[in-house]
């Protein structure tokens, strides 16, 4: 069966050729759902643009007939943000997938929105550093996260994604150099150092523009370059654990140590979490297996800077025990060592690693929180959870420099059951909602949690967003209904 309306899918057939355009339902259901608790909702067309040509003449139709646009990669977003609200087109980005360029001098990479992981990490192992005199390393890396390395490099990055080096260098969009966008309204701007050349090194020290962009969800335009700086691999690695007996004993050694920043990640994770799969549903803990599990990963370019940063971190597991903090030694496997250092990865990204028994759905809470609420919003997320039959499979991750990091809790659903959906969606709001006054602020948010974060907001805060979004998208087209503003 046909959706939408036969002139819109002429122009669109016009504009891609046919082969890339659909709007059968078959074609199209694939594109109405993703993993977490949003109902399923029918896009009317899906088309797939290869240039930036292309997609300014859709966002020109889409404008002209007031047609929601909806940009797509993979949706492994975990929250909902590609499931249209109001059906539309679905522009899947996915033969948009160039690495145009990897400058090993300059250190940055220019990406296009169909690159993954797997293809941008693949391509940056095989450059070297190119500066004379600067022998050490093989190869470049990017923050790779635990999401399916298919996933899209710069749908992560622009939407605030953490990947490996968070703890030293910062969160991905805190990794990027410049941009092109084309706005809704179907110009094409650029961004950054690349607005004056052809280097797309830095944004700074010009007005943070990109800032647009960022953590928008797709709603105020179409990212279709992306400079992304790069670092080079450095040859020693070593992964560090430790267990703790409880969230606020494992949070005391975590932020002590992240003081000296010396370590490339620092993560602890919940008992339940280190299951695989993850409980469901909620599953006792055995009361002589520590609440929390941490492993921290150094780097170094010798052997004997990671020695030091060894002896500093015993240092601090020797002092935390001293003041009476309840560290456990313990060592992780081998593997799940493996699987923190080998980004990214098709084990620990997996999705069946979290839901594979328990019927497909996954959601979480979270996911910025400053480190102080940690071990308090922990306590308050476990009973909410406990009380919904879910388990508290929880995350702390350092981001660079102690200030605030992570705080997540995955969460597996049963989505064929409608009871285990409204549970865990129940739950996971209810979570948002006791986060909120103690700082944490949900990345990636679903609309249930931008309804949340709306209500408490500062009103000059969403009323410049709202006007920023009216101003960039005056006919509300770019993925509406995302932002809860309207
Ligand atoms: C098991 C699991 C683990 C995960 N772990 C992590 C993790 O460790 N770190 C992390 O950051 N994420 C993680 N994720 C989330 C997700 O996988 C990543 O953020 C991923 O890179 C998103 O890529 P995607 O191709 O699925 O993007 P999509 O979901 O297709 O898009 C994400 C958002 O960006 C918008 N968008 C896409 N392309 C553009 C564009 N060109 N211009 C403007 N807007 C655009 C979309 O409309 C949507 O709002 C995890 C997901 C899963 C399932």
């Amino acid at each position: 069966m046909a959706r939408g309306n036969k002139e819109i899918i002429a122009k669109l057939e016009q504009i891609v050729g046919p082969e890339y355009v659909s709007n059968e339902e078959a074609n199209l259901i694939p594109y109405s759902w993703d993993l977490t608790w949003a109902e399923p909702r029918m896009p009317d067309y899906v088309v797939m643009p290869k240039t930036v040509t292309e997609i300014q003449r859709i966002l020109r139709l889409a404008n002209h007939q007031k047609i929601p646009v909806i940009p797509y990669v993979n949706a492994t977003n975990i929250g909902g943000l590609c499931v249209p609200e109001e059906g539309g087109i679905i522009m899947d980005l996915k033969r948009m997938d160039q690495i145009i360029k990897i400058d090993p001098e300059t250190c940055y990479a220019i990406i296009e929105p169909g690159v993954s992981h797997a293809q941008l990490s693949a391509a940056l192992k095989a450059t070297n550093p190119q500066w004379e005199g600067f022998e050490f390393s093989k190869g470049f890396e990017f923050g790779w996260g635990v999401h399916p390395a298919s996933a899209s490099v710069l749908a992560m990055a622009i939407n605030h994604g953490i990947g490996h080096l968070n703890g030293r260098i910062g969160i991905n969009s805190q990794l990027l150099s410049s941009m092109e966008v084309v706005l809704p309204t179907a110009e094409v701007v650029k961004l950054g150092s690349c607005a004056y050349s052809d280097s797309w090194h830095s944004f700074l020290p010009l007005p943070r523009m990109d800032g647009l962009f960022t953590g928008w969800m797709g709603t105020t335009g179409i990212v279709t370059k992306l400079g992304i700086w790069i670092f080079p691999i450095r040859p020693y690695r070593d992964v560090l654990t430790i267990a703790a007996a409880s969230a606020k004993d494992i949070t005391k050694y975590m932020v002590h140590w992240r003081h000296y920043s010396l370590c490339d990640e620092v993560t602890a994770v919940s008992w339940w979490l280190a299951q695989i799969p993850i409980t469901f549903p909620y599953k006792e803990k055995p009361k002589d297996a520590p609440e929390f599990f941490s492993y921290t990963v150094i780097s170094g370019w010798s052997e004997e800077e990671l020695e030091y940063k060894r002896k500093m971190w015993k240092k601090v597991v020797q002092e935390e025990k001293a003041r009476g903090t309840q560290l456990i030694d313990f060592e992780y496997p081998e593997e799940a060592k493996r699987g923190r250092t080998e980004l990214p990865s098709r084990i620990v990204g997996s999705t069946k690693n979290y839901s594979k028994s328990c019927g497909g759905g996954l959601a979480w809470p979270g996911t910025f929180a400053p480190c102080k609420s940690w071990p308090i919003l922990y306590e308050k997320w476990k009973e909410i959870y406990i009380r919904h039959g879910l388990s508290p499979a929880t995350r702390f991750t350092d981001y660079q420099g102690a200030h605030y990091g992570m705080l997540r809790c995955m969460t597996p659903f049963d989505k064929r059951n409608p009871e285990s959906v409204k549970a865990a969606r129940n739950a996971m709001v209810e979570c948002v909602r006791a986060g909120i006054p103690l700082g944490m602020l949900p990345y990636k948010p679903p609309v249930e949690y931008m309804n949340e974060l709306n209500a408490a907001a500062d009103a000059g805060y969403v009323y410049l967003m709202t006007k920023i979004k009216d101003m960039l998208d005056p006919n509300n087209i770019m993925n509406p209904g995302k932002l809860g503003i309207r």
